[in-house]
């Protein structure tokens, strides 16, 4: 397969672990930094990839992390924060569920004297001191150059289906995928629409009204892999699977199943080993009352302000080079060809 089975695989990054908390390194009781995480749904990345690597960037650096995973509940988020707050951490990150409730748990968090971390998604309106995340607008050129490549030179009615509304990343993948296609003339947008928290459900029943209305789909622009594989799962129900390109995002274990059996066109890579050592990075210089190093700023039009930030590189994967994210050691050979 593409060559990605039957190599040799590393070591896995994710570890199933539970999606409870967790507490890691550190000799003290009290956790130096709380993390909370947005839900379990929208992606498999916060659970599969992000809470372990965090605990594994935490623990090596001696930090007393403690990880949650607010479970889609906004409100449920601020109580995770306030515990968090009474607890004492000295820093606290999140990746919001909503810009709103995000800017509400930020601005509670600095009355206590609390420093915050945007994790993956920019608080607009928030009062997070620093933002650790990939360059997104690049995540969403590449979903829009792969689907162009996966495409060819040939009229197309292409789809989107955009991640909620609510995050920011979401705005800026579409902003990102229509820069390259939006000039492409080959290609007619039929149809567009967000999808709430990300959900797959309500994708799929979105894609199925889409594909009714439209009759035909020649490719989907679809935000992440969750997303792509709601899309994947109603075209396999109208028998064609593989027939339509269809993107993704977060190289997850099904989404890179997808594309090695052919159903899904590409999915962009982004080294959350990389992101999570960012932000172990940036808050240990917190708590040392030292400066992190960014790599620029990102600009909060609603806050009307320029966050220090962290931007890493995201990398198209398609079967061409899926051995990639295993020679990363990101997944592993043995989950990518023996299934879940
Ligand atoms: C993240 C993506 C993820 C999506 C759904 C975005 O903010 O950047 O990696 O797929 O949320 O959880």
């Amino acid at each position: 397969l593409a060559g990605a089975c039957g190599s040799d695989g590393g070591t896995t990054a994710g570890g199933g672990s539970a999606t409870g908390g967790s507490s890691t390194g550190g000799g003290s009781d009290s956790p130096q930094v709380g993390v909370i995480l947005p839900d379990t749904e929208s992606s498999a990345r916060w659970e599969s990839f992000d809470q372990p690597l965090l605990e594994a960037a935490f623990e090596d650096a001696g930090i007393n992390a403690v990880i949650q995973n607010a479970q889609g509940d906004a409100a449920g988020m601020q109580t995770i924060a306030d515990q968090m707050i009474t607890q004492g951490v000295q820093v606290l990150a999140i990746v919001n569920l909503d810009s709103d409730s995000g800017a509400a748990i930020e601005a509670k968090a600095k009355q206590a004297g609390v420093q915050t971390i945007d994790y993956d998604r920019l608080t607009l309106g928030g009062s997070a001191d620093y933002y650790v995340s990939f360059d997104n607008t690049v995540v969403g050129e590449l979903q829009g150059q792969g689907l162009a490549d996966c495409l060819g030179a040939e009229a197309a009615d292409i789809v989107y289906l955009n991640g909620s509304p609510t995050d920011n990343n979401a705005t800026l993948f579409a902003e990102g995928a229509h820069s390259v296609l939006d000039p492409m003339t080959d290609y007619t947008v039929v149809a567009e629409q967000a999808v709430p928290d990300w959900d797959n459900q309500q994708a799929a029943t979105i894609f199925e009204q889409m594909l009714t209305q439209a009759g035909e789909i020649d490719g989907v622009l679809a935000a992440n892999d969750g997303l792509g594989n709601a899309a994947i799962s109603i075209l396999a129900k109208n028998g064609l699977a593989g027939q339509v390109p269809v993107t993704g995002q977060d190289a997850t274990v099904q989404g890179l199943q997808n594309i090695l059996a052919g159903t899904q066109c590409m999915t962009v890579y982004k080294a959350v080993t990389d992101e999570a050592q960012g932000l172990a990075d940036t808050a240990i210089a917190l708590i040392n009352g030292e400066e992190p190093p960014t790599t620029g700023t990102v600009r909060d039009e609603t806050g009307g302000r320029d966050v220090a930030s962290i931007l890493l590189e995201p990398q198209a994967i398609t079967r061409d080079n899926v051995k990639t994210v295993v020679d990363d050691g990101f997944v592993t050979a043995e989950e990518l060809c023996t299934g879940d």
